[in-house]
């Protein structure tokens, strides 16, 4: 098969990964819930990845706290600082990871630049949309539709010069780009560790400047004689058993995108993709969605035929995609295509110009006019 849905969750994963995971269903417990050795190798497993991450995220140790995923890192961060009714601002490309727990707490809601790979327009929005002093700005550094990479850097100053918390949503930027929470002065920065990380589903991170509210209450194996969650980070957001298991599994998934750096592994998605661009442009009945600053991700129309059939066609031919929305209508509202949604290929580290090659040949095939 080929396997061009890595935006989704990336399914090639170091060997290692699968290979933790297996070590730590056999030999860890559970961590600060006793003194033996398998709660002890529970802890080093779970500390190691707390380590690996909060140096690959320019964080402390202690500032990394686990999640089942982005949502739920994303619902920690808005339960944090958005109140009832409060006025935030996005951009026109986030997921409904964050627009739907806005919409739960009624926020009032801008949404800043909508054209799509316009870094210009992106920040001009943001500039005139933050003057209304917001409660916070929640912003995507990479739009999971498009593969377009915001200017975060001049966003997070932004916010940074008017003192408005922001909340980075990293689903497709950690492990592809550079993310650094010191630098970015963000409060929060959300993250799966399913995708480009290469961990196990039913894991993701929250990078947290400054405390946060609990989303879940409950045991935390600290200050267990008290009735309140423990103040620190970040036993203050990690109630109840970890996913030791998953965890393990993200710790060498991250060593792995550390090893090779997030630059090569950024380098090759972009070889692959300009390849792509090359074999895929100039195709009859083929609408390429491509611009300055895209990441490894490629959406795409074909005339006449819907986006569910086209996939089903690459799916027949054993290639895998995305078709839809992909849980993100406000980017596709931006770019125009909320009728009919995209086809989306993306790419991880495991992808080779031959599988880019093979995927063109039968998009020239199947979709000839
Ligand atoms: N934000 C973006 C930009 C995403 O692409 C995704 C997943 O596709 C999410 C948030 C949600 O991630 P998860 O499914 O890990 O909660």
């Amino acid at each position: 098969m080929i396997y061009f849905d890595s935006a989704a969750t990336t399914l090639q994963k170091p060997p290692q990964v699968a290979q933790a995971v297996q070590r730590a269903i056999r030999t860890c417990a559970s961590v600060g819930r006793g003194g033996h050795p398998a709660a002890m190798a529970a802890a080093e497993t779970v500390y190691g990845c707390r380590e690996a991450a909060a140096k690959l995220f320019d964080a402390e140790v202690e500032q990394v706290a686990f999640t089942m995923n982005a949502t739920h890192a994303l619902n920690i961060a808005i339960r944090t600082l958005v109140p009832e009714g409060a006025k935030v601002v996005i951009s026109g490309f986030e997921h409904n990871a964050v627009t739907r727990p806005l919409h739960a707490l009624g926020a009032d809601i801008t949404v800043a630049g909508r054209r799509l790979f316009s870094a210009t327009d992106t920040l001009w929005a943001f500039d005139e949309a933050t003057r209304v002093r917001p409660a916070a700005v929640i912003c995507t550094h990479v739009s999971n539709v498009f593969g377009y990479v915001l200017p975060i850097k001049e966003i997070a100053a932004l916010c940074r010069s008017r003192n408005i918390p922001l909340i980075i949503d990293a689903a497709q930027s950690a492990g592809v780009l550079p993310v650094s929470l010191r630098e970015s002065g963000a409060r929060f920065i959300a993250m799966p560790g399913h995708k480009g990380l290469y961990g196990p589903q039913g894991t993701g991170l929250l990078l947290c400047a400054d405390g946060g509210e609990p989303l879940l209450y409950g045991g935390t194996g600290s200050n267990s004689e008290e009735q309140d969650m423990p103040e620190f980070l970040p036993d203050r957001l990690e109630a109840g058993t970890h996913n030791v298991c998953g965890i393990a599994g993200l710790r060498e998934g991250i060593r792995f995108v550390t090893r090779q750096t997030t630059q090569r592994i950024f380098d090759h998605e972009q070889a692959l993709l300009c390849h792509l661009q090359r074999l895929l442009r100039g195709q009859a009945g083929l609408e390429l969605f491509c611009g300055d600053g895209q990441s490894g991700v490629l959406s795409f129309r074909v005339r006449g035929m819907d986006c569910e059939t086209a996939a089903e066609k690459l799916a027949q031919q054993q290639i895998a995609v995305r078709a839809g929305l992909h849980c993100a209508p406000y980017a596709h509202e931006s770019a125009g295509t909320l009728h009919s949604g995209t086809v989306r290929a993306s790419f991880s580290a495991f992808n080779t110009h031959r599988e880019v090659e093979q995927f063109a040949s039968a998009c020239k095939k199947l979709f000839r006019p």
